[in-house]
C-alpha cells in the first residue's frame, strides 16, 4: 500500500481568486512544483481533492475545471513534479453528495484506484472542512495558512477537529510531513 499526501487546490497549491471562471486567472503558487516534485521523489503519492461547486452551481463548464488542471500539470512538469490524481467534486453543496469535502467520497476513491493506506496519509488545505476531511477519512491534517487558512484557523481556533499542524504554506506542511514529525 501506499501512503499519499492529499492537497487541496484553491487556497493551497494555487493562489484562491474565488470562482474560477477565466482559466488564464489561475495561478500555482511558486513553490508549488518544487514542493510537490519533494512528495514524488519520496515515493507517497500526490493527490489532488477540490471541490468545484461552481459546475453544479452552473457558473462554469466542467471543461474550465479540465482546463485549469492541464495548466497546473504543465506547471508541476516544469519543476519535475506531477500529480499523481486528480479528484474534483462538481456537485452544488445541497446536492447530497459524498464526494464534497468535508465528506472522505474523494479520499475513498483515490484509497481504491491507487491502493493507499489512509491512516498513514495526509489532508493539506486552507480551510476547515480540509481538517474535517482529514478526520473523516482517517488521515492526518495539516492546515495552511495561505488562502483562506489565514482567517479560518482564528475562526475555528477553539473548535474540533483541530488539524495535527498549522504551517505557513504548502512548502513547510511537505518540509514537516516528509520529516515524519506528524505520525
Ligand atoms: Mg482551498
Ligand atoms: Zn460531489
Amino acid at each position: 500500500m501506499h501512503r499519499a499526501v492529499f492537497m487541496d487546490r484553491d487556497g493551497t497549491v494555487s493562489e484562491e481568486i474565488g470562482y474560477m471562471y477565466d482559466a488564464g486567472l489561475y495561478k500555482p503558487y511558486a513553490y508549488a512544483g518544487p514542493a510537490i516534485r519533494r512528495i514524488n521523489e519520496s515515493g507517497m503519492k500526490a493527490v489532488l481533492v477540490t471541490n468545484q461547486s461552481g459546475i453544479g452551481r452552473g457558473y462554469f463548464e466542467e471543461s474550465m475545471v479540465h482546463q485549469v488542471h492541464d495548466i497546473l500539470q504543465a506547471e508541476l512538469s516544469r519543476h519535475g513534479a506531477r500529480l499523481d490524481a486528480i479528484y474534483f467534486c462538481p456537485h452544488a453543496p445541497d446536492a447530497g453528495c459524498e464526494c464534497r469535502k468535508p465528506n472522505p467520497g474523494m479520499l475513498l476513491q483515490a484509497q481504491k484506484d491507487l491502493d493507499i493506506d489512509l491512516t498513514e496519509s495526509y489532508v493539506v488545505g486552507d480551510k476547515q472542512i480540509d481538517v474535517e476531511t482529514a478526520y473523516a477519512a482517517g488521515a492526518k491534517s495539516v492546515l495552511v495558512l495561505t488562502g483562506y487558512g489565514r482567517e479560518q484557523r482564528e475562526m475555528f481556533m477553539a473548535r474540533d477537529p483541530q488539524p495535527h499542524l498549522v504551517a505557513e504554506n504548502l512548502k513547510e506542511a511537505v518540509d514537516a510531513i516528509l520529516a515524519g514529525g506528524l505520525m
